[in-house]
């Protein structure tokens, strides 16, 4: 008889592949899969090896700063259109077969002629994998907080030119202690009025983070229309653990949160957040809030159990998941499902409820929206009449299930 074994018994599947999934936050220029980052490693493309793949302290950052360093390193091996957009074709048709029916992809803004060409490389490689499996997918245009505001800004003016009909939401990326997030507030105004979602990266590393962006997001995103393609989230938001009053206000605002729980247990924190403590008061940039940290930083970036998801869902915080850097951080979005499992979503309608929350906030038309949703729906109806579905919702099988 043939008998399967884990090697590690930790690491076996925690949710069914057949859930659908949604992958709500990846950076997807260097989302390579194995066998594409072996052959730049072959073709000399990045000074990384191909210990990279199999040294488990390689995939783990000090901090930003040294994750950012091997960003940098892996940068050239996606340079040419048919690298990014068959980089984009790969992912989006590996993690259809992992169950997710929707994904949407971050980009960052580059100016001039090559961002366009950039955007219909990711095009070129959404409507490929769109009609080899139906994924649906949207694309978030990132600016990096490091270049400024201004650069932000001229992101958001490059875009409405540009019109493609993929992008529909804005984000920052970066450093986050390297200036003001209120200094974002025009560009964030712009970007909404041109019709874009807000997904800005918020307190992944910098608590103050999200008390700025409470005042510097446009007052109209908090009560959208259910028929309005635009939303609010925020990339990360993990730090707000640290204060009810912004658990309570992220959650009356019904603010949906991407966590990335790999990329949380794999980047060290800076000093100024681990000394923040209980009773220190952070006041926003305009001064019109004042916020108190009252709960202890929790030790998610050395545990994943201790990751506090399962008490943001708990406090009706809307949240889904993003596997953030796959490559980089060893996962994909089935994994992530079974981390968040490992984090205290155990209970199967827990996991699709995440799901549900993506497809709520994500920037796609009603119609879309509204057809992403049946899939949950037929999936919930299914499992709750005592049947386990056979195949993923896009008709995936598997030979074998773990
Ligand atoms: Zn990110």
């Amino acid at each position: 008889m043939i008998k399967e074994v884990f090697e590690d018994e930790a690491k076996r599947p925690r949710v069914d592949y057949t859930l659908p999934k949604a992958e709500m936050h990846v950076h997807i220029s260097l989302a390579l899969s194995n066998d594409m980052f072996g052959r730049r490693v072959k073709s000399r493309r990045t000074p990384l090896e191909m210990d990279f793949l199999v040294k488990r302290e390689k995939r783990y950052y000090k901090n930003l700063t040294e994750f950012h360093n091997t960003y940098e390193a892996c940068r050239g091996m996606t340079s040419t259109y048919g690298e990014l957009a068959s980089t984009v074709q790969n992912y989006l048709e590996r993690i259809a077969r992992e169950g997710a029916i929707y994904a949407e992809i971050s980009n960052s803004f580059r100016e001039g002629d090559e961002f366009t060409r950039q955007m219909e490389a990711v095009q070129a490689g959404i409507e490929a994998a769109r009609e080899n499996t139906g994924i649906e997918s949207r694309i978030v245009v990132t600016s990096l907080r490091n270049f400024g505001a201004e650069k932000a800004e001229k992101a958001v003016v490059a875009l409405q030119k540009l019109n493609n009909p993929f992008i529909t939401g804005f984000g920052l990326v970066g450093d986050e202690g390297v200036d003001s997030f209120a200094d974002y507030t025009r560009a964030l105004n712009m970007a909404w009025d041109a019709g874009l979602g807000l997904t800005p990266h918020v307190a992944e590393q910098n608590l103050q983070n999200a008390v700025d962006f409470l005042t510097s997001v446009p007052r109209e995103a908090w009560d959208i229309s259910p028929n309005d393609s635009r939303r609010l989230r925020v990339g990360h938001g993990v730090l707000i653990h640290m204060s009810t009053d912004l658990m309570r206000e992220f959650a009356d605002r019904e603010i949906c949160m991407e966590m990335c729980i790999s990329a949380n247990k794999r980047i060290g924190l800076p000093r100024e957040t681990r000394k923040l403590r209980s009773g220190e008061v952070l006041t926003a940039s305009d001064g019109s809030r004042r916020i108190t940290v009252d709960n202890k930083l929790r030790q998610y970036y050395e545990v994943a159990e201790e990751h506090p998801i399962a008490d943001f869902m708990k406090q009706n915080i809307p949240v889904c998941l993003g596997s953030d850097n796959p490559l980089l951080m060893n996962t994909n979005i089935g994994k992530e499902y079974s981390m968040a499992h490992k984090a205290g979503i155990e209970n199967e309608m827990d996991s699709l409820a995440l799901t549900r929350n993506a497809i709520k906030h994500a920037n796609v038309d009603a119609i879309t929206r509204s057809r992403l949703m049946g899939h949950v729906n037929a999936f919930e109806q299914t499992v709750k009449a005592g049947h386990r579905p056979d195949r993923t919702a896009l008709g995936y099988k598997r030979a074998f299930v773990a």
